[in-house]
């Protein structure tokens, strides 16, 4: 509802005092809203000013989470597979994440030679393992939440407050969802699927299916975290920033202190570099090298492997091609992997 006021009120003035604890009579309705704001701007103004009603809906809330995001050809993302409900507010954000989860898992298996096993299944079933857990986890922490801040009275408020903390200590929860952090709104991390193929793993405590827990809980070199934002150099020499490059290829990235006061020409062709373009090329998936001065809790040398969707798949100290094979080995064979059931 969008009211658009003909003449600008001027400083807000106190309106009645609102009891944070009033119950709305019966269902709240776009008339019973209405009434109420209409009371605030009279509050507001001394007298209700004059004003036009743009547009008027009633919009319900609800959680939903679809009971598979994959049957074969078919897959589910945004609203289609989730509706986070009152709390959520993340609804756009993790449809994006969605969109963002799936599309280089079709790229890769689309331009992969299919291996006919079970990688190219797990590949595109890792999509609901990762995204449903995470989206999963952020609902249970909606329900949680709920009755939290449901208004009571009397004992039943008294009881809340002391086994639970008080409204006001929710209060701060009611945020995140809008800033983008913690449980209602932080960007997931898939720690025990960094790869991105679907492995059946235990269900921790406090955690979604797949061992989806939030990026902000772990270090930056943590497997499965969404990485930062860093100025990057690329093989050419060009400045570009971490994010930027995402989207497309997977991302090897050598921490190398100086790069940034150093022109490109004096080591893009020297020390380690050679070797990296070399490995990244040797590697089974597409890759782009890039180097950073610094990446929060990386010493030097070391190199990053990133998915097109800004997760890290993992980090090696220095150059290890066998190592580097060994977090890329899940995406395109897959011995011994458990699917998701
Ligand atoms: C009042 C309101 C406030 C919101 N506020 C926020 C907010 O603050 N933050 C936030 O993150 N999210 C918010 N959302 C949610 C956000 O708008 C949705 O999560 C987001 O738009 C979903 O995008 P989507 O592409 O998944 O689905 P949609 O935007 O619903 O797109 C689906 C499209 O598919 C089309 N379609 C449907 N059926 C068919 C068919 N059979 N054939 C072809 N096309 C079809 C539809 O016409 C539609 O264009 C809000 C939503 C509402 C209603």
């Amino acid at each position: 509802m969008a009211a658009r006021l003909a003449t600008p009120p001027g400083p807000p003035q106190p309106a009645e005092p609102v009891d944070p604890h009033a119950t709305w009579p019966g269902i709240v309705t776009g008339d019973t809203l209405l009434t109420r704001v209409t009371s605030a701007l009279t509050g507001w103004c001394g007298e209700l000013p004059p004003h036009q009603l743009l547009a008027a809906a009633d919009h319900t809330y609800q959680q939903r989470l679809a009971g598979r995001f994959r049957t074969g050809r078919c897959f589910l993302a945004g609203d289609a597979a989730h509706l986070h409900g009152a709390l959520g507010m993340q609804n756009l954000a993790d449809g994006l994440r969605d969109a963002d989860n799936l599309a280089w898992r079709l790229a890769l298996a689309w331009h992969l030679p299919p291996t006919g096993g079970p990688a190219d299944s797990a590949l595109l079933d890792g999509y609901e393992n990762e995204r449903r857990g995470a989206v999963g986890a952020r609902l249970r922490a909606v329900d949680q939440t709920m009755p939290l801040l449901r208004p009571l009275r009397g004992w039943a408020e008294t009881r809340r407050s002391l086994i639970s903390g008080s409204f006001r200590k929710h209060a701060p929860l009611l945020a995140d969802g809008q800033l983008g952090t913690g449980r209602f709104g932080g960007a997931p991390a898939y720690p025990a699927t960094p790869s991105g193929v679907a492995v059946r793993v235990p269900e921790q405590r406090g955690s979604g299916r797949g061992g989806t827990s939030l990026t902000e809980q772990l270090p930056a070199t943590a497997p499965g975290v969404l990485v930062p934002d860093l100025p990057v150099v690329t093989a050419d020499g060009a400045a570009d920033t971490l994010r930027a490059r995402l989207g497309t290829v997977f991302l090897l990235v050598l921490v190398a202190p100086g790069t940034t006061v150093w022109s490109a020409e004096h080591w893009l062709g020297a020390g380690l570099m050679p070797r990296l373009a070399e490995l990244a090329d040797a590697l089974p998936v597409p890759t782009e090298v890039l180097v950073t001065d610094t990446y929060p809790g990386a010493v030097p040398h070391t190199v990053l492997l990133v998915r097109p969707d800004g997760h890290l798949l993992g980090t090696t100290p220095g150059l290890h091609p066998e190592q580097l094979h060994t977090l890329t080995a899940p995406l395109t064979a897959a011995p011994g992997l458990e699917q998701a059931g």
